[in-house]
């Protein structure tokens, strides 16, 4: 394989599988008689929203969740026909620009509500919204008082339609924890304040927890792009995310001498020592300094040394690896999730922090 990659002066490489993305989506749409929407929040965890819902809309999906505005906006110009939810509400933003781009807010304190019912009157017509309520988090949801206020003066809700209320599970990823049940039964309760109205309750992993955690609409994300959403047992989605660098030069160190920044590794033995050009400016998290595993073909060959900025060095003595040749770094033999324990983080954190400076290449689509 040839060092160069097929953009002039990129020396890693980002292929994300489309393909991959649109069969995660039909396998958890199929789990559930409801619709499952998709979660692009944060450039769809790093791999790209446009080119990703482009993908998941192919697939069947209508339903997007973003997180901030402009990332619907973003959407909203790629994807003309979805609906489009904004997770971190409307507060402090211009409502104007939610009905100029047909974006759903998703609302979660009174005052939100006011400033959206305003805009409906201001536009003179029913506007759609989501309502968020709160059953454990206490993160951005309406608190069950205000979910009383609400409940006993509807003008409240007066020019608004209510296309979904929805609540969020702090610790879906653990099916034996018990804030499971406990948020299903305030959920359970609180819904019965707004009869006929659509409801959403899990993400990835929610919908992992059985019938009952089974709403209108699903929110997964991580799943979509191929986290384990049942950890501890086998990851039933298929991987997403290939990261591979070419290996710029192989070093070689003898018994004693150290490797990277204030020498936190010492070789043990002859070693052959291959650099890539693959940092903690791309996200390779400088957590995983001596922790982390990459592949030359199918062989785990460790990191060795500090992460640097730019530079990752690896351990392949036990191979015939050459410069030029090829290292994965995340791949189906060592995913995200993988990745992620080493750098005592999560999947999600290895996915969001993926950099801008791989060339980036989509297929499957
Ligand atoms: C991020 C998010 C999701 C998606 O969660 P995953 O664990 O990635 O499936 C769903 N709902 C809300 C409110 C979120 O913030």
């Amino acid at each position: 394989m040839s060092l160069a990659t097929n953009e002039p002066g990129v020396s890693a490489r980002l292929d994300i599988d489309l393909g991959a993305v649109a069969a995660n989506w039909r396998q958890l749409d199929a789990m559930h008689p409801g619709e499952t929407a998709g979660v692009v929040k944060a450039d769809a965890y790093g791999l790209g929203a446009v080119p990703v819902a482009q993908a998941l809309a192919a697939a069947g999906c209508r339903s997007f969740f973003a997180a901030h505005l402009a990332e619907a906006v973003a959407l909203r110009a790629a994807l003309p026909q979805a609906r489009i939810a904004v997770l971190n509400g409307v507060f402090g933003h211009d409502a104007a620009v939610f009905r100029a781009h047909g974006l759903i807010p998703v609302l979660s304190t009174l005052a939100e509500i006011a400033q959206w019912r305003a805009q409906a009157r201001a536009a003179g017509r029913v506007l759609p919204c989501f309502l968020h309520l709160e059953t454990g988090m206490n993160r951005l949801a309406l608190p069950v008082a205000d979910c009383a206020v609400l409940a006993a003066d509807p003008t409240l809700l007066e020019g608004l339609r209510v296309d979904v209320v929805m609540t969020h599970l702090l610790a879906a990823e653990v099916p034996e924890d018990a804030n499971n049940a406990r948020q299903l039964a305030l959920f359970s309760t609180l819904l019965r304040s707004f009869p006929g109205v659509k409801t959403s309750l899990a993400n990835s992993s929610g919908m992992f927890l059985g019938a009952a955690f089974h709403t209108d609409l699903a929110r997964p994300g991580a799943a979509l792009y191929g986290l384990n959403p049942t950890p501890g047992a086998p990851n039933p989605m298929r991987p997403v995310v290939t990261l591979r660098a070419p290996i710029l030069q192989i070093r070689e160190v003898g018994p004693g001498e150290s490797v990277g920044y204030n020498g936190v590794w010492r070789a043990a033995r002859n070693s052959r020592i291959a650099t890539v050009g693959v940092g903690y400016a791309d996200g390779y998290h400088r957590s995983l300094t001596n922790s982390a595993t990459a592949c030359f073909d199918d062989t785990p060959v460790p990191l060795v040394g500090r992460v640097s900025m730019d530079l990752s060095t690896f351990d392949v003595t036990d191979t015939q690896a050459r410069p030029g040749d090829w290292l994965t770094l995340l791949g189906p033999r060592h995913d995200a999730d993988a990745l992620a324990a080493q750098a005592q983080t999560n999947g999600y954190e290895i996915l969001t922090s993926l950099g801008q400076r791989y060339q980036r290449r989509y297929f499957g689509a």
